[in-house]
């Protein structure tokens, strides 16, 4: 039988994928997540990518950005700790705006697993994460995805299977198409995984940012890239159930503990 093109996530094998913590567990094994987020314009991203990041059960999260984006986070999340510092992964984009061009080069420069989301996205280079010598998730929506492909958006929606293929092998990088079903394609062979959690509610401003730190936090925890965008749209679709509608963001975020309580 031919391998198949896409199969479903299911709640039995997101639960065997869950980073928990075990008795000899530490913050710093459990995993430091850096986000690079935020911007004058948009610094609510950064709160949301922060708040998906420590209810995704990062052992710690780094946010690198602006002073005064670093105090909202703070206000919200005092568990954040502010600037650089050695990190397990990265995530790059929500709410950059056209800032932080120079963090996000450093962070895919190193050797440890980034997520780019975003504004992150624009203007990506295909050589330059092939040459990663850690793995990359891309989270794009459709918008996103068609600007990377250079196609019309249209043309993403309607072939949303191909575009994710085509991202994954374009970027050598693991790509996550978020919409009303999620997408996730693996950099190399391998079947696409479908999300089948989730709620229209979600589309609301800053649902994605949640993702991403919730993402990242799993990349931090050590997941491979497929696995950790698999259980963030999975969870994320969950917490979404549950928090019902109309729901905001931050709540979704909030919701996380429960929804993850439910798959393990
Ligand atoms: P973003 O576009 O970056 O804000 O991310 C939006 C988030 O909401 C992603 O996780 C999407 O998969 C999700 N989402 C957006 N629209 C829908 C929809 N109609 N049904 C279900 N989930 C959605
Ligand atoms: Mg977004």
């Amino acid at each position: 039988l031919p391998a198949p093109e896409a199969e479903a996530l299911q709640h039995a094998g997101v639960a065997g994928l869950l980073p928990e913590p075990t008795p000899s567990s530490d913050k710093y094994r459990r995993g430091v997540l850096g986000v690079v987020a935020g911007s004058a314009r948009y610094p609510g991203a950064a709160v949301l990518a922060v708040a998906g990041a420590l209810r995704g059960g990062a052992g710690a999260v780094r946010y690198v950005g602006p002073p005064a984006v670093a105090d909202a986070v703070l206000a919200r999340y005092p568990e954040t700790l502010i600037g650089t510092g050695r990190v397990q992964a990265w995530v790059v984009g929500p709410g950059l705006g056209d800032e932080g061009g120079p963090e996000v080069r450093e962070a895919l420069a190193q050797p440890v697993p980034v997520l780019v989301d975003a504004d992150g996205l624009r203007g990506l280079d295909p050589g330059e994460l092939r040459a990663r010598a850690a793995p990359t998730l891309l989270t794009p929506h459709a918008g996103e995805a068609a600007a990377l492909l250079g196609v019309a958006r249209e043309t993403v929606e309607a072939g949303r299977l191909e575009a994710v293929r085509g991202l994954a092998e374009r970027y050598g990088a693991v790509t996550l198409l978020k919409g009303s079903t999620t997408l996730i394609a693996p950099a190399g062979p391998g079947p696409v995984r479908v999300n089948p959690t989730g709620t229209p509610w979600l589309a609301t401003a800053g649902s994605g940012d949640v993702l991403s730190g919730l993402a990242g936090s799993l990349l931090a925890a050590g997941l491979p890239a497929v696995d950790a965008g698999s259980v963030a749209a999975y969870l994320h679709g969950l917490a979404a159930r549950l928090t019902g509608g109309p729901l905001l963001a931050h709540q979704v975020a909030e919701a996380l503990p429960r929804a993850w309580r439910e798959v393990a």
